[in-house]
């Protein structure tokens, strides 16, 4: 048994099996059963094919139009791809320690790195920048796609998270019916997880220094946020301590959730709340959480479905259940936002798994996609819009269009709803009622245009995960650019507040739904800047209403004001900082007094 001391934020006492997560390098490292380990193996297998081919065909790119000398530059990577102390070794970490292979390949980096640093020769130090690449394309391999966040939700029941530190947005992704509690290495009493401790209402000690390093994962351990300690393989007395609060626990939690309802900054604002969801079943999340809408439906999960999922009745009964579920409030159904390749997809019989169409797997290249697409295949467009036409008539539905670009594509697709509408009405059937028909602001066209926009749309949703990767030239799934994805750029936050100024000269309803959403550090800041609807996962709602909850209007205005003045993210993201934190001892010296 060992005790590692901490500070405890967040009260309680829980045991479960450790999962290991370290964001710096955004590898998450949990325990793979020993039934499952031919599986692990043979990703780690098939993720160094696919970096095989890839390496294959960038050194032919390279020799045609580089010339060969350059092009043997990739030689080096292809040996080190296929010697035994690359992929053979992770292969042997993965089943002596029980480990996942993304674990396994970083593990191994770390101890090549230093063998590297070691050598005197500059020519072989110089190799580890190679390394480095070739074990970036690897993870990027393994992953295929799916995002850190979609592993956190897939950690075994009774896990207990240990981070070297959690962010926020990460935090909301986790399944916290799984995941007990958390322990970071990172952190004191700091603002960002006192607030996360207290509003997921799960025991959380922080400030353990090196827990993530120390514990493996799969080990047993409690988590104590009353004597600030996590033990690492605890005896049966810490374990019993463990038991007795779940038991006391367990009559208190509540199944009916959260009360729905706005959230409400100190000074009385109130700022909308709604949920993100992709599948019909999040709509019992979305309501737990006290969402008072669905934000944003992404409807192309459906598509995972296969052929039969899309048959218009199947997608009129999916529709009606989300609008019935949610009653009264709003859904709002976004079109299908695929890529042809996707769409292509759909007409296998297959039933993909769950996770087909996560934004990891979205080519950022493609630009054939989302509304653009719908109009060019309508046989598709027109059956989703006789669907939701129908379904309108049973509750509170907005239809919204991803990826526009223009007022042109705003235009077309309005005029398939007045069709779809009439189409409906001839076959007999209720005519649908009005229904409002708003545009995505996720490409930087689309918000240099928004006034123009704003005239045509009933409402305007800024999805600020695109806007992001498109503004900046970042892609969102490439994990080697991710410390370029920049929220806080002040490109940025001058195009969020364009797109809210044209929404609100036009008097059209504005929300945003990006990833910004569902961290409660920077909603208080966009709050600043003139929002009051957001859509974000349902973990985060909660995050958010606390967040409000502890910041007045008036200055969070003020903040925008100087945050748009500042020339860096750095600067910004300090100054975010400094005043959360200047809030947070303010209100600690009032609740003293
Ligand atoms: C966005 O782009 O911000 C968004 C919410 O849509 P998605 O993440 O599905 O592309
Ligand atoms: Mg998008």
């Amino acid at each position: 048994m060992i005790r590692l001391a901490g500070v405890g934020v967040s009260p309680g006492v829980v045991s479960g099996r450790a999962v290991i997560l370290t964001q710096h390098s955004q590898a998450l490292r949990y325990r793979v059963t020993p039934a499952r380990l031919e599986q692990e193996t043979a990703r780690l297998d098939r993720a160094r094919l696919r970096t095989r081919e890839q390496l294959v065909e960038i050194r032919a790119r390279v020799a045609r139009r580089r010339g060969p000398e350059l092009a043997a530059l990739f030689d080096a990577q292809l040996l080190m791809l296929d010697d035994p102390m690359l992929v053979p070794r992770a292969a042997a970490l993965v089943r002596g320690e029980l480990v996942n292979a993304e674990w396994a390949v970083q593990q191994l980096f770390h101890d090549l790195s230093s063998e590297f640093d070691e050598v005197a020769d500059p020519y072989f130090r110089e190799r580890k920048g190679d390394v480095a690449d070739l074990v970036g394309r690897l993870t990027m391999n393994l992953r295929h796609g799916v995002a850190t966040r979609d592993l956190l939700r897939e950690v075994d029941e009774a896990s207990i998270l240990i981070a070297d530190e959690l962010a926020p947005s990460l935090a909301a992704q986790v399944d916290w019916t799984r995941v007990r509690g958390f322990a970071t290495d990172a952190g004191s009493r700091t603002y960002h997880t006192a607030i996360l401790a207290r509003s997921l209402d799960v025991p959380a000690v922080v400030g353990l220094h090196n827990a993530s390093h120390l514990v493996l994962a799969g080990q047993l351990v409690v988590l104590d946020g009353d004597a600030d300690e996590l033990i690492v393989e605890p005896d049966a007395e810490a374990l019993a301590r463990a038991g007795r609060w779940a038991d006391d626990r367990r009559p208190a939690k509540g199944i009916e959730g959260e009360p729905r309802g706005p959230g409400v900054t100190a000074d009385g604002v109130r700022v909308h709340l709604e949920a993100n969801i992709e599948f019909p079943d999040d709509l019992a999340a979305a309501r737990y959480a006290g969402a008072e809408g669905i934000g944003l439906y992404r409807s192309e999960f459906l598509l995972a479905g296969g052929a039969d999922a899309v048959a218009e009745d199947r997608q009129y009964e999916v529709y009606r259940g989300l609008l019935e579920g949610m009653a009264p409030g709003t859904v709002t159904v976004r079109t299908f936002d695929v890529d042809e390749d996707q769409l292509q997809r759909r007409s296998s019989r297959e039933p993909a798994a769950r996770g087909w169409g996560a934004e990891g797997g979205r080519s950022s290249g493609q630009g054939l996609r989302g509304l653009r697409l719908s109009l060019k295949r309508p046989e598709f467009f027109r059956v989703q819009l006789r669907a939701l036409l129908r379904a309108a008539r049973h509750g509170s539905l907005r239809i919204m269009f991803p990826f526009v670009s223009g007022v042109g594509e705003l235009r077309e697709g309005r005029r398939m709803v007045v069709e779809a509408s009439a189409e409906i009405a001839r076959r007999g059937e209720h005519a649908p009622p009005h229904v409002p028909v708003g545009a995505m602001i996720e490409i930087p066209a689309a918000a240099y245009s928004a006034d123009l926009l704003a005239r045509e749309a009933d409402f305007f949703t800024i999805g600020t995960n695109d806007l992001i990767q498109y503004c900046l030239a970042v892609d969102r799934a490439d994990e080697r650019v991710s410390g370029l994805y920049a929220p806080l750029h002040p490109a940025i936050l001058r195009m969020i507040l364009m797109v809210r100024r044209a929404a609100t000269r036009r008097r059209i309803p504005v929300s945003l739904c990006g990833e910004m959403a569902s961290d409660p550090a920077l909603v208080p800041l966009l709050v600043g800047l003139g929002l009051t609807e957001f859509s974000m996962t349902p973990g985060a709602i909660g995050l958010a209403r606390q967040a409000l909850a502890e910041v007045r209007h008036d200055e969070l205005r003020a903040l925008a004001r100087r945050v748009l003045r500042l020339p860096t993210v750095e600067e910004i993201e300090h100054e975010l900082a400094a005043t959360l934190q200047s809030n947070l001892e303010r209100r600690a010296s009032n609740v003293e007094s």
